[in-house]
């Protein structure tokens, strides 16, 4: 018997008569776990990593496992919204330091050029998901998102590139600019800034954007 196994299984009002393993194991990268079971037992193999985790968390990930394997609908515990939250927050923290090469050495450019390579570097990331967005700027996890569109952009366009990388992190830059709880996203300031760039960057922009047949495109 584990006491952990046996207080997920009674925070969800379950009366299971297996006996109940929770092992861990070195097997499983990060936070992986799984369950087995048959008519006698049910194992909970959790990574090494849950070790140390708080014993609410861990009876939420157990009882996540068990709504699984039972199929049961709409059984939510408060263990469960914890470890709910706490993988939301670890995925943030995950996704600290991801830098694909072809945005890092946009942003070395950018850096040296425009803030004398003072700025801090973000998180550097393609977003193939971004429907008609050039580029973003996440806060929260301190991203900047490029779209695929510029992925293995030749060389003499590496300019166009630059730019729209410049213009998220001026975003970053501007990022203290709340005004009313929200931020201020294209503001005097920000468009003063984003023309040191050079006057013709933006037709630049438009015309590539033209030529490539992109003609919605924005930036965010
Ligand atoms: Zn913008």
């Amino acid at each position: 018997m584990n006491i952990l196994a046996d207080r997920a299984f009674k925070g969800l009002e379950i009366d299971d008569h297996r006996s109940h393993l929770v092992k861990y194991s070195g097997h499983f990268k990060g936070y992986n776990a799984n369950a087995k079971y048959n008519s006698d037992k049910v194992e909970f193999n959790l990574s090494r990593e849950w070790k140390r985790i708080d014993d609410d968390i861990q009876i939420g990930l157990i009882q996540s496992l068990i709504v699984k394997i039972l199929k049961l609908k709409r059984k939510k515990t408060s263990q469960m919204e914890m470890y709910e939250n706490f993988m939301k927050n670890l995925s943030k923290y995950a996704k600290k330091h991801e830098f694909e090469p072809e945005l890092e050495e946009s942003f070395n450019r950018v850096n040296e050029r425009f803030f004398n390579g003072l700025m801090d570097k973000p998180n550097l990331v393609f977003a193939s998901e971004s429907f008609h967005k050039l580029g973003s700027y996440d806060y929260s996890s301190d991203t900047v998102y490029i779209s695929t569109i510029f992925q293995n952009i030749p060389d003499e366009e590496l300019k166009i590139l630059d730019y729209v990388m410049y213009h998220e992190l001026l975003h970053k830059k501007h990022s203290f600019n709340v005004k009313n709880g929200r931020h201020q996203s294209h503001t005097k300031t920000f468009r003063d800034d984003e023309r040191k760039f050079g006057e013709t960057a933006e037709q630049e922009l438009t015309n590539w954007l033209r030529k490539k047949k992109l003609r919605k495109w924005k930036f965010w």
